[in-house]
């Protein structure tokens, strides 16, 4: 039988390249439910698997935000079960505090935790019954570590963490195994698809000055992360692929292959003041120190 896996978010990025690569799974191991919020993004996922065979991937429509609409999904897997849940779907928000709406704010907890938390639940009970499963959580470095400018973003992240070891220690017990897997910067839509205050923005003109150039060198900072040290979607699905063969997975991945050096520094000094010095130099250079 092939192993029924569901993945949240799959008309860009991760998620896509995630459901092609098991979609396209020369031993036809599995049979992927690539689902997505709007159908009519579906056009890149179908291009990049045509030469497929029907029968190892369905495109459904899912809304993580929406609990009827993860429950009319649910519904429709043919083999009513799910053997890997793959929560990925995830918006990024930036700008200075002061400057976001709490509409922006609302919705990015709405996708990234409240999204995540639900789709899991709706999952849960039958993955129970079968006394086995898998759920892979596409994680973040801003999930481990506070990133100025990313406030909400990361508390969304670090809540996920808290989520999914909580149930972690829980779900051992019915042999389904929580992993996350912790990204760096990835080549995706994510910039493009973030709610972000742009340096022109009117909501700016209300920002000080201090906080205005710190952003500007934050962005001149992301960007350059971004255009350095990016991976490539294939890499973090091999990351995927490694925890999804693996018979024990680890509750976390890092997808770079190392604990992130700012992350072990926050780790190994626990008060905290290391950690945030690091980060200030490394972001916003010397001269403000
Ligand atoms: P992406 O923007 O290409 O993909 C995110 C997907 O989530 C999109 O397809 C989007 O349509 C979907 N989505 C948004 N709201 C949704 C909703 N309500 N219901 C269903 N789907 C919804 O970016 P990506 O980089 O592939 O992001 C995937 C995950 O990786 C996210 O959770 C993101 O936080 C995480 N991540 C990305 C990076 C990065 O640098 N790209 C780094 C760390 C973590």
């Amino acid at each position: 039988d092939k192993k029924v896996v569901l993945i949240t978010g799959c008309s860009s990025g991760i998620g896509l390249s995630l459901a092609v690569r098991l979609a396209s799974d020369p031993n036809k191991t599995f049979k992927v439910y690539a689902t997505m919020r709007n159908l009519a993004k579906k056009e890149r996922l179908l291009e990049c698997v045509k030469s497929l065979h029907k029968d190892t991937l369905d495109i459904l429509q899912m809304d993580v935000t929406s609990r009827q609409s993860i429950l009319d999904a649910r519904d429709r897997v043919v083999e009513k079960r799910v053997d890997i849940l793959v929560s990925n779907a995830g918006v990024g928000l930036m700008g200075p505090l002061e400057v976001l709406s709490l509409d922006s704010m609302r919705q990015i907890l709405e996708v990234n935790l409240l999204g995540t938390i639900q789709t899991i639940q709706a999952f849960l009970p039958e993955m129970k019954v079968q006394g086995q499963g898998r759920i892979l959580v596409t994680g973040s470095t801003g999930g481990l570590q506070g990133l100025p400018f990313n406030e909400v973003y990361c508390a969304s992240k670090f809540a996920i963490e808290g989520a999914c070891e909580s149930l972690a220690v829980l779900l051992q017990h019915f042999n389904i195994h929580v992993s996350l897997i912790e990204c760096g910067p990835v080549n995706t839509d994510f910039l493009v698809n973030l709610q972000k205050a742009e340096l022109g923005d009117t909501c700016l003109q209300q920002v000080d000055a201090l906080t205005l150039s710190l952003y500007e060198k934050y962005l001149q900072h992301c960007g350059s992360v971004f255009q350095n040290a990016a991976q490539d979607t294939e890499d973090i699905v091999k990351v995927f692929l490694d925890a999804i063969q693996s018979p024990s997975p680890a509750f976390r991945y890092f997808t770079s292959g190392v604990v992130p050096p700012l992350t072990r520094l926050k780790i190994s000094e626990p008060d905290g003041s290391r950690y945030i010095s690091a980060l200030s130099k490394t972001m916003f250079s010397a001269e403000e120190q």
